[in-house]
This record gives C-alpha cells, sequence and structure tokens, in this order.
C-alpha cells in the first residue's frame, strides 16, 4: 500500500466483483492535465512509517521543495504554495498531524518556477543523450548518481510501496530480468497502454536505465498480443518484446512472472540472486525523467472509470489531490456508492472523501452498485479450487483464516496467492475468500520478518 491520508477501507466490499460492464473504456488517445487549484492533503506516512517533517507550517514553498523525509522516501512539494497544518500537526517539534496541506496561493509562479528548473535540467543534460541500446556511464560513480537521483525524485514502487532506490539497492546484480509490464489488468484500465503510446521512448530509456543498473541480462516487455505494439522501436532498445493473453489476472506481477518462467524466458527456479522485477510503465517514464531530467514524481497518470463517470480517461494528477475532486473534475453524475482503487476483481473500497491520490495509485473507479448478496455456507463445490490460477485450495485457506490456523495455511503454499479475486468472483456463497486469504497473509508476515532476523 502507498500512501495515504486517514484512508478508511469501505467494508462492504473486499474483492471478488466483476464488472466488465463497469461503463465506457477510457480513450487510449488523450490525457488530460488536471488543473487542480484547492488543496493538497500530503500525507505523512508511508507503508506504516511516518515521514519526519521539519518545517515551520506557515511557510512559503517552492514546487519540489523536499517536505519531510523516512528511511529512502522523500515527500515533495507537488506545487509551489503555503504549507497548513490540519488538525494537529506532526514536526520536529513533536505535535501529531494526520497529513501536511498544501495551498496553492499563485499557480502561474508555479509554473514559472517548473520551467525555469526544466531549462536548466535540459541545458545541464544535453551531453548526457540516452540512445537505443546504451546509456551514458557504466561507472560505479555514474552507478551512484544514478541512484541518488533517483532516491532525490521520490519514486515509489507501486506494488510494495517501498522507495524505489532502495529496491534497486538491494537488488543490483541480483536480478536476471527487468520487465515493462504493459498488460492492463482489466479493459477499463488501459493506462499502462496510453503511457506507452504516448511516451515510448521514455518507458524504453527507463527500462534501459533500470537494466544497466541493476546489471541484468535481458530487458522485457510484457504487451497484450492484440495490442499494436511498435516492435522495431523496442528492437532497436534492445528489448525483446514478449506478447501474452490479456485475459485476467495476466496482467498481475506473479501471474506474469508465471508465463515468463513457462516460456523460459527468465530462470524458472526462482533464488535470490536470479531474480525477476517487474516494473510499470509509469514507473519506467519516473525513473526516465528522473535520471535525464532531473525531474521529481511529483504527479500521477491515474485512469478514472465506473459506471458513474461521464468522462472517463487518463487524468495527470498532483499528488495529494483529493480523490473526490478528481471524481469531480471526470464528471461524476452523482454521489457514488463505491469507489475502487483499482480493479473490480481485486481492488479496494475507498472513501474518497478521506483519500488522495498517492505515489501507489493508477485508478479509481466510481461504481452505482456491486452485485454481491449475503453470504452462505460453504458447499464444497470446488469452484474455487478449479478456477484458482495459483492451483491452490482457497476454500481450505478460508477455513483457516476463520478457525486462526495461520500457519497451517503456509502448507498449501498461501503466499503464492496472486490476490486475484477470482475465488470471491466464482463462490457461488458469495464466500470473501480473498479477503481471508489476505488476513492470514498479513497474519503470517511478521513472522517472516523475525525469522530473516533470527537468521541472521
Ligand atoms: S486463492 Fe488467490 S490466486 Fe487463487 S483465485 Fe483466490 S485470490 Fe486468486
Ligand atoms: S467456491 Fe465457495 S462454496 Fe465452492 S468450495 Fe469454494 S468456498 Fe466453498
Amino acid at each position: 500500500m502507498g500512501l495515504r491520508s486517514g484512508c478508511k477501507i469501505d467494508t462492504d466490499f473486499s474483492g471478488g466483483i466483476y464488472l466488465p460492464a463497469v461503463g465506457a473504456v477510457p480513450a487510449m488517445d488523450s490525457i488530460e492535465t488536471v488543473e487542480y487549484v484547492g488543496d493538497l492533503f500530503l500525507p505523512l506516512e508511508v507503508d506504516g512509517r511516518e515521514i519526519a517533517v521539519e518545517v515551520n507550517p506557515d511557510k512559503s514553498v517552492c514546487q519540489g521543495d523536499i517536505l519531510g523525509r523516512t528511511d529512502g522516501y522523500l515527500l515533495r512539494a507537488p506545487r509551489s504554495g503555503d504549507l497548513a497544518g490540519r488538525r494537529k500537526i506532526r514536526t520536529s517539534r513533536g505535535r501529531r498531524c494526520d497529513s501536511l496541506v498544501l495551498r496553492i496561493k499563485n499557480r502561474s509562479e508555479a509554473e514559472n518556477h517548473s520551467e525555469a528548473e526544466k531549462s536548466s535540467d535540459q541545458a545541464e543534460h544535453s551531453e548526457d543523450a540516452l540512445v537505443p541500446g546504451g546509456i551514458v556511464g557504466s561507472s560505479e560513480a555514474a552507478h551512484a548518481i544514478v541512484l541518488q537521483k533517483i532516491e532525490q525524485a521520490g519514486i515509489v514502487e507501486e506494488c510494495s510501496g517501498q522507495p524505489l532506490a532502495k529496491l534497486l539497492e538491494r537488488q543490483s546484480g541480483k536480478t536476471y530480468a527487468v520487465v515493462a509490464n504493459v498488460v492492463p489488468l482489466e479493459e477499463t484500465l488501459n493506462g499502462p497502454l496510453t503511457i506507452l503510446q504516448f511516451w515510448p521512448e521514455q518507458v524504453y530509456a527507463g527500462l534501459t536505465i533500470l537494466k544497466k543498473f541493476l546489471a541484468a541480462d535481458r530487458a522485457l516487455l510484457a504487451w497484450p498480443h492484440n495490442f499494436a505494439l511498435d516492435k522495431r522501436t523496442a528492437r532497436a532498445w534492445e528489448i525483446r518484446a514478449v506478447p501474452v493473453s490479456g485475459k485476467y489476472p495476466q496482467g498481475r506481477p506473479d501471474a506474469l512472472v508465471r508465463t515468463l518462467r513457462k516460456r523460459r524466458l527468465v530462470p524458472t527456479r526462482k533464488t535470490k540472486e536470479n531474480s525477476t522485477l517487474v516494473v510499470t510503465p509509469q514507473l519506467l517514464r519516473q525513473v526516465e525523467r528522473a535520471v535525464l531530467a532531473d525531474s521529481f514524481a511529483l504527479e500521477r497518470l491515474v485512469t478514472v472509470c465506473g459506471d458513474m463517470v461521464k468522462k472517463p480517461g487518463h487524468y495527470l494528477v498532483p499528488i495529494g489531490m483529493p480523490l473526490v475532486e478528481l471524481l469531480k473534475q471526470a464528471e461524476i453524475t452523482a454521489q457514488p456508492h463505491h469507489v475502487i482503487s483499482g480493479c473490480s476483481l481485486a481492488g479496494k473500497a475507498v472513501d474518497a472523501e478521506q483519500t488522495v491520490v498517492d505515489q501507489c495509485c493508477e485508478s479509481v473507479m466510481a461504481l452505482h452498485r456491486l452485485p454481491r448478496t449475503a453470504a452462505h455456507h460453504c458447499i464444497r463445490c470446488g469452484w474455487c479450487i478449479d478456477f484458482c490460477p495459483a492451483q491452490i485450495d482457497p476454500a481450505q485457506l478460508m477455513q483457516f483464516a476463520e478457525t486462526g490456523q495461520y500457519h497451517q495455511a503456509n502448507e498449501i503454499a498461501v503466499n503464492t496467492c496472486l490476490e486475484c479475486g477470482i475465488c470471491s468472483y466464482i463462490c457461488p456463497s458469495n464466500l470473501r475468500i480473498m479477503e481471508n486469504i489476505q488476513i492470514i497473509k498479513r497474519k503470517l508476515q511478521p513472522d517472516k520478518s523475525a525469522g530473516k532476523r533470527g537468521r541472521k
């Protein structure tokens, strides 16, 4: 999970709702930059850790200024404006707060600032041209600069919510392949393809940077076979384009790695020295911008869709913008009953009033209703087992969760669960299977880290 501001999970939803008719599929030929001038709520927590803020709450800041940091994660100002606390502030002086509020007072000033920054970056980096197949500098010093720039940009790996710089440091020399995943989770969530279509050079450059940095053997681009990909450009960058099925849950990183293993494009046995890193085109673009243009990760491309959205599309949104404001820009027809962050099968229901666009937010669906009815007892039909792509026994796992036998779950490989939500969808008794599996995984997590500490 990423950075949230007082996010409340809607308990009426726990994944497993397949809604192919959630409204129109967003067009892939336009990206709308959101002109939002209201308050930005910058959360002070990432991955459960507090961000230390050492600023005067009434101080003015410029776009890109560092507001706070924690263990590799940087919080930067997405716009120029005044800082103000909401409720209580957590600062070096020890007061507490949920989020920091950035009041945008002068938008033209913010734009001038970023324009000046861009032109000085271009001048500085004009000699650092990245060409297909090569990247400037492979020395240790260049390596350190790349890492520093990624850290300074404040880029976060979306799946884990970890700072990317930390992840890269750990994985350097231990990664066999870096995979750009442009397979949409569902037809309506075509944001990854849109990013590739709009900024192909940036995506390919970002992938090349990561491949060189990690000293990986391969750079792969996984794309849905029915999409018209310009393979020549990929080849020019020495990137192997791998067509895969677009069928759910292929877009999930675990499922993708499994497919690549079956095709022997990555090592079939997972070892610590031979891992596969799956990244999104959005992250690759941020890497390219950070390394070659010294730009910061201050905004996200968010796909907004759903049967209550009049203008489904791709919106470039400043980090910290309340979801409810984003939904207004997308012209919701009425107050949505359910707002899902992520896909309809395995996304998370959120309270739009209390959630902001964070470093991990990729898509939002505003839905009128969910077709789930009351849950009944398990009738042992076995459908969940038949349809599980991880080939585990979801019904058994659910029983373990209900009886608190979390450790028994390890015996049937609970960690191989992709959290795709198919079991919950297929279950004729409407049982919240995926939610129970998530509970088991969470319960087992602290023990895992304790084990690691013990081995050291
Ligand atoms: S057990 Fe996990 S992988 Fe299998 S169907 Fe359920 S959510 Fe998907
Ligand atoms: S699909 Fe539902 S009812 Fe059927 S075995 Fe699985 S948990 Fe039980």
